[in-house]
């Protein structure tokens, strides 16, 4: 690596439709410096709120009518002499960006050139909600810093190594070569992650491990990861597979789609949004999506909610001996994200009887939140690890990973 490298402050995008979220890193400690995000970008009561890890919150509001506009207004709070944490934007070595869908083009993350913006944008028909966004935050970079080498990281690159038995679905095989219909998954950066994090606190390679890892936040997934490498994941041709999560159904019959498009007379529309929006946690509780509320409400025999999360563990269980079965074994059970980190409750419900897979939580040291902590027994066969993921800091690495080597 150069010497430059030493030195190296690496800003992390996460551009959505409407917000776009920053942090930057000091690369030197991967201490992240500064972080922040933009709210309301071309709407009405657009804002930035910044915080830098020395100083308080510091929030703007103002017309914030595109992406360009919102990277720009970054930019300048970063080296405002006030609130901000360069001097000047030379200081910055190099921008990382989350992007959704790398499709079949992307094993891994890559420094940003004409020929991956054109894979972007052919990939666009695969995530129309999620890839315009993010290649609206790259290109409004490349725009105002035009001589920064930007990298970019997939959530779907970690599951490149899935055998095209597990990707593959039971459908004509010409439809897979004509539209690239196959399961792709998602939370990729994050089933990485915390996969690493685990080799690491148990001091084992990763080549010897057998992971299962759950991304159980308001989306959810899990990822079976033997010897370092995803070869199945939850989450298919969109995140709309797998799991039952907040608002979206998961696995259900197709057949009830088609159905309910007859019942109902929806739109394609109508019926994505019923899927993805309206269904899941939100659909069965009819009160939220959100586990905390449900939590609340089930403790007050609000018979519904008590579904829901009866349901939402049963979903990730069935999952987990799925993926048991596919590595023949395990040794680690990883939970991570909102649920995953926070919730006690449903870590004890979805490790509840799974003694005949090794799996034994001590429901003690379940009684942990959001901070690294291993919970099962000394006796369990299995490790059960609380993992707080962070998706930023892989990417920044990933970034730093590539640059250095320019
Ligand atoms: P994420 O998408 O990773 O930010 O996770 C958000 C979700 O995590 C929320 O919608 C909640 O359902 C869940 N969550 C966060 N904190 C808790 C908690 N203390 N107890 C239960 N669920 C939680």
């Amino acid at each position: 690596m150069g010497v430059r490298s030493k030195k190296m402050k690496i800003l992390v995008i996460n551009s959505g439709s409407s917000s776009l979220k920053y942090q930057v890193f000091d690369m030197e400690n991967e201490k992240v410096l500064a972080k922040g995000v933009v709210d309301r970008i071309g709407l009405e009561g657009a804002s930035l709120c910044h915080s830098p890890s020395k100083g308080s919150r510091h929030i703007i509001t103002t017309e914030i009518k595109d992406h360009e506009k919102a990277i720009q207004l970054v930019l300048d709070i970063l080296s405002d002499k006030d609130h901000g944490i360069i001097k000047s934007l030379d200081e910055l070595e190099a921008i990382g960006h989350r992007v959704v869908h790398g499709g079949e083009d992307f094993s891994g993350s890559v420094l940003i050139n004409e020929e991956v913006m054109e894979a972007l944008k052919n990939n666009i028909e695969l995530a129309p909600l999620h890839n315009p966004p993010n290649i609206m935050g790259i290109e409004a970079c490349k725009k105002i810093m035009p001589e920064k080498p930007q990298v970019g990281v997939f959530d779907t690159a970690f599951h490149y190594t899935m055998p095209e038995y597990a990707y593959i679905y039971g459908i004509p095989y010409e439809y897979y070569q004509k539209y690239k219909i196959r399961k792709y998954g998602f939370h990729g950066t994050s089933h990485q992650y915390v996969s690493e994090r685990a080799s690491a606190i148990l001091n084992t390679p990763i080549e010897e491990l057998k992971i299962i890892s759950c991304h159980l936040g308001n989306g959810a997934s899990l990822a079976a990861i033997k010897g370092g490498k995803s070869i199945d994941t939850s989450m298919g041709f969109t995140p709309l597979e797998g799991l039952m999560m907040g608002t979206r159904s998961g696995d259900i019959d197709p057949a009830v789609v088609s159905f309910l498009i007859e019942k109902e007379n929806w739109t394609k529309e109508e019926t994505n949004e019923f899927l993805n929006k309206r269904s899941g946690a939100l659909g069965l509780s009819g009160i939220s999506s959100d586990f905390r509320d449900i939590q609340d409400q089930a403790g007050k025999g609000h018979v519904r909610s008590q579904l829901a999360i009866d349901r939402f563990a049963y979903v990730v269980k069935k999952y987990i001996g799925s993926y048991f079965a596919i590595m023949n074994g395990l040794d680690v059970l990883v939970f991570t994200a909102g649920l995953g980190e926070n919730s006690s409750v449903m870590r004890a419900k979805i490790c509840q009887d799974l003694e005949a897979l090794g799996i034994e939580i001590d429901y003690d040291k379940n009684f942990t939140r959001a901070i690294e902590a291993e919970i099962s027994t000394n006796t369990s066969k299995v490790k059960v690890l609380v993992i707080p993921t962070n998706e930023e800091l892989m990417i920044a690495r990933d970034t730093y990973k590539i640059v250095s080597k320019l």
